[in-house]
């Protein structure tokens, strides 16, 4: 017996596991549309020209680095309320919104569970059918019970919007539920203006806690077009939660760059919420790092390299919906698969099956997951015909 003797082998994360297995695959023709990030026209993970001119001053300017406040860099806090409110919101101006700085979207959205459990403990956490695959490890880490509600439809590849209500009108009060706010992660589909409506009624009624996810804010539609939920909760008087990213906007994924924002009902409430939540971060990692946080800042806060980012992450919006229209395009052949173009974001839910999925690994060498979701940011000019072909063979 030794101390760990007991301590069992943790299964395999599966998209880990798919990278893995394309690392090994020695066929030089092989795609990998498994992963979860953005690659450029030439395949490659960009450093955005934005961030360049920004990490130049910062280097220039060389720095001391002590410890940033508990919840981050207060410049960069209001440029993320900005971003996700509008510069105009009245919840910015009554100074109701608490933002703290947080290690990527998964920190705002683990601080933001951690805070929820101390103020009620017993509420379960809803999250859509199908959900990113961090959602409920998350949540169940932080101690809640995790429930689901229908969302995907795959006969008609779009939401379930009925059903998602029902769901939800069957939560008890308080039950906190977590909302894709834009690019539905794995499925790509999103809910119209209308629905969003709707999911607030039943909010209202039910007394639920939203927790609004938005890690792609400016890869659908538009920076202020993807962030339409958020303001619709802002606009409609109800205390929610929003966990936001600039992994996938910025190009930042290892610098660890989020933020959570707490929507509270007066600034008295706000300075209280603050204090609390300011708790929970100083007992999880004391307080988030430098960089990353800097150089969005730097950006966010010169009109010069604003303009940019925006033409940049206006590139990547672009070059997506292109590779989406191509694929329907090229597909059209053998069947209709126009709702890949009305998808928003990097994930597609393909309609593959697990045994098509196989196939395309096995005789193409083109890795995408069981569930039939592939990265629509992983295609380019170079791959899209051979990934074309090799659905249509397997279809
Ligand atoms: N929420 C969703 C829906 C995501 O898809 C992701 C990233 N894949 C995250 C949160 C976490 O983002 P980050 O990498 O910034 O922690």
């Amino acid at each position: 017996m030794t101390l760990f003797s007991s301590v069992e082998l943790a299964p395999r994360d599966p998209i880990l596991g798919l990278n893995e297995a394309f690392g090994a695959d020695t066929r030089a023709d092989k795609v990998n549309l498994g992963v979860g990030v953005y690659y450029d026209a030439n395949g490659h993970v960009p450093l955005l020209r934005a961030v360049r001119e920004a990490e130049k001053a910062r280097v220039e300017a060389a720095l001391p680095r002590g410890y940033l406040p508990i919840d981050g860099i207060a410049l960069y806090d209001m440029a993320v309320q900005k971003l996700l409110f509008g510069a105009d919101s009245p919840l910015l101006a009554e100074r109701r919104v608490v933002t703290a700085q947080s290690l990527g979207g998964t920190g705002a959205l683990k601080i933001g569970a951690d805070f929820l459990k101390r103020l009620n403990p017993s509420v379960p956490v809803a999250i859509s059918t199908p959900s990113w695959e961090n959602h409920r490890a998350l949540f169940e880490g932080a101690g809640f019970q995790v429930v689901e509600y229908p969302y995907y439809d795959a006969a008609t590849h779009g939401v379930d919007v009925e059903g998602m209500l029902a769901g939800m009108a069957k939560l008890p009060a308080g039950a906190i539920v977590v909302l894709h706010a834009c690019c539905h992660n794995p499925t790509g589909v999103d809910l119209r203006t209308d629905d969003w409506k709707r999911v607030l009624s039943v909010v209202r009624e039910r007394g639920l806690v939203p927790f609004l996810d938005i890690a792609y804010q400016g890869f659908g539609d538009g920076i202020d077009a993807d962030a339409e939920a958020v303001r619709l909760f802002a606009a409609a008087d109800v205390s929610f939660l929003v966990a936001s990213s600039f992994s996938k906007s910025f190009s930042l994924y290892g610098e660890r760059v989020g933020a959570l924002s707490i929507v509270t009902a007066s600034h008295d409430e706000a300075l209280r919420v603050q204090s609390q939540l300011k708790r929970v971060i100083r007992t999880n990692y004391s307080n988030p790092p430098t960089h990353g946080a800097a150089v969005v800042s730097a950006v966010l806060n010169h009109d010069g390299l604003r303009a940019m980012w925006e033409t940049e992450l206006g590139e990547m919006r672009d070059r997506i919906r292109a590779m989406r229209r191509g694929l329907v395009e090229r597909l059209s052949k053998v069947g209709d698969f126009a709702f890949i173009e009305r998808q928003r974001g990097m994930f597609s839910y393909s309609g593959l099956s697990a045994a098509q999925v196989d196939r395309l690994r096995e005789e193409f060498g083109i890795y995408a997951v069981s569930t039939g979701r592939i990265c629509v940011a992983a295609l380019n000019e170079g791959n899209i015909d051979r990934v074309a072909e090799a659905i249509a063979r397997v279809v």
